[in-house]
């Protein structure tokens, strides 16, 4: 075969008729709806059967099956059995729900299909428009730069890459690593895990994280911190920057975040923060002195899809300085260079000198219309109500002779276990299948996590849909469960029997 006779006919992947999808369209609108209507009828989360797993094995199909058929397989194969995060009683890990608008929001930014690269795109001023906005919410610097990225984790890359990137000491940009002193990163043993993976792809290695302990409620220790970097100093490594830790994802502990600044400025060393959930509390001002400190950050890292409820994916960074956030990713490409008129003109952020992705999604679109359709107060309001759901799942547990808190609550993480009779390792066993059994009855799904050595049921609310009265119910199926296994032959912890 040679390359002569393709393309002789020509053809599109538009339908023949744009009615028939027109219907399908309207049908599939109509379907979501439901699905958010009947959500709190549903079970939050199954198990995929066998049968249904297999079908996900066929191989790639040559010829059309049908948009019709394609959906259908949506609806029987994926619908059912997916995570559960729109559910009101889903408090697994950090997730949001999204919600109606932000749905068709995401079908209108894949209409249009535009790569948000910084042309003079309206995409462009949108998201330009709704990091003005973060920046507000946060209360952070109004000369501050920013961008969307995927997540929190690409947020905490990005921000450690533009401090790795300025440092003083050694032009990494230019010059790689080799030949500088070791780079230091500081961040609590709570910090989270993106930060693991952003000391490793800046090429510094996982040992370049220096992990300082923390206090009985979970905050990076100042004093050991301080030694540290005393220690390192003297050792000749380079302090890079000081993590803060904004609603750690174990327990939701906020790090002191003045005395990480002092530190900090002191030093001379980054201070980057993640909020990646805790930061929204900002927008309270109920809340926001617990994040007092947050506005000296060289750069922030946190999310749009936990608790601000929006559809995955949408993370944000925002930088103290526009002129060092750019340099971290500026670069010389002909294809890129902006012109003076037209369509390539520099009217606004050339989005793609900010961070890693040429190509970039309109993530900025369901954001925009989400805050136009809403007003940030209600926003606000929502968080408030998360915070106050958790101290009253905290009032339940605490008042609940079968169950016990295994952390402090300091923002909307509630760690609690079931008190079984035997020694921690029993209790870790027992509490572990409480959790497996809970989660495939269908009734709510909470994660899990070990503190101190203890297995935790760990119920974090980012969740615009859960009432006082689903914490209720989350309770008594804990109990409930929890009786079940005390009663359970061969179930028993040696020696009690
Ligand atoms: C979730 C989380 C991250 C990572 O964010 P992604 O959006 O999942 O990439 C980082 N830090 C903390 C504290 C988190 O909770």
């Amino acid at each position: 075969m040679d390359d002569r006779s393709i393309g002789s006919t020509e053809e599109t992947l538009d339908p023949e008729s744009w009615e028939e999808l027109r219907q399908l369209g309207h049908r599939m609108v109509d379907d979501m709806f439901s699905y958010f209507e009947d959500l709190r009828k549903r079970p939050v989360w199954q198990p995929m059967p066998e049968d249904v797993r297999a079908r996900f094995q066929e191989p790639i199909p040559l010829t059309p099956q049908g948009a019709e058929e394609a959906y259908t397989d949506f609806t029987k194969l994926i619908l059912p059995y997916v995570t559960g995060n729109a559910h009101p009683r889903f408090w697994g890990w950090v997730c949001g729900n999204g919600t109606g608008l932000s749905m068709l929001a995401e079908m209108l930014a894949a209409a249009i299909n535009s790569s948000v690269d910084g042309f003079d795109d309206a995409g462009t001023y949108v998201e330009a428009q709704v990091i003005a906005w973060c920046k507000t919410m946060l209360g952070y610097r109004p000369e501050a730069s920013g961008i969307l990225l995927s997540g929190c984790s690409m947020a905490n890359f990005v921000g450690l890459a533009v401090a790795r990137n300025n440092l003083r000491d050694a032009d990494v940009k230019q010059r790689g690593l080799a030949g500088t002193s070791p780079l230091i990163v500081y961040g609590s043993t709570e910090a989270h895990s993106s930060i693991q993976k952003a000391v490793q792809l800046l090429g510094l290695g996982t040992h370049a994280l220096s992990r300082i302990p923390v206090d009985d409620a979970h905050r990076i220790d100042v004093r050991a911190l301080a030694s540290a970097i005393e220690h390192d100093r003297a050792a000749g490594r380079i302090p890079l920057a000081i993590i803060g830790t904004a609603g750690t994802v174990n327990t939701g502990a906020i790090d002191d975040l003045p005395a990480l600044a002092d530190l900090a400025a002191r030093q001379r060393i980054w201070f980057h923060l993640d909020g990646a959930f805790g930061a929204c509390a900002a927008l309270s001002p109920a809340l926001r002195p617990k994040l007092a400190g947050l506005e000296r950050a060289d750069s922030i890292a946190f999310d749009l899809h936990k608790w601000m409820y929006f559809p995955y994916e949408a993370g944000c960074v925002l930088v103290r300085s526009d002129a060092e956030h750019r340099a971290a990713f500026r670069y010389e490409a002909a294809y890129m260079a902006p012109s003076t008129r037209g369509l390539s003109a520099a009217r606004s952020q050339p989005f793609t000198e900010y961070g890693p992705q040429l190509s970039r999604g309109f993530r900025a679109l369901k954001i925009w219309m989400g805050i136009k359709e809403h007003g940030i107060d209600k926003f606000r309001r929502l968080i408030e109500q998360n915070v106050a759901q958790a101290r009253y799942l905290a009032e339940l547990v605490t008042a609940s002779p079968e169950l016990e808190l295994l952390a402090p609550v300091s923002l909307n993480v509630v760690c609690l276990r079931y008190r079984f009779p035997g020694d921690d390792d029993q209790r870790n066993t027992l509490n572990r299948e409480l959790l497996h059994r809970l989660q495939e009855s269908g009734a709510a799904v909470p994660s899990h996590t070990v503190l101190n050595g203890r297995f935790a049921l760990r119920v974090s609310i980012t969740n615009h849909r859960s009432r006082r009265e689903d914490f209720d119910f989350l309770v008594h199926e804990v109990e409930k469960l929890g009786r079940e296994l005390v009663r359970e032959p061969g179930r028993q912890p040696t020696g009690t029997r």
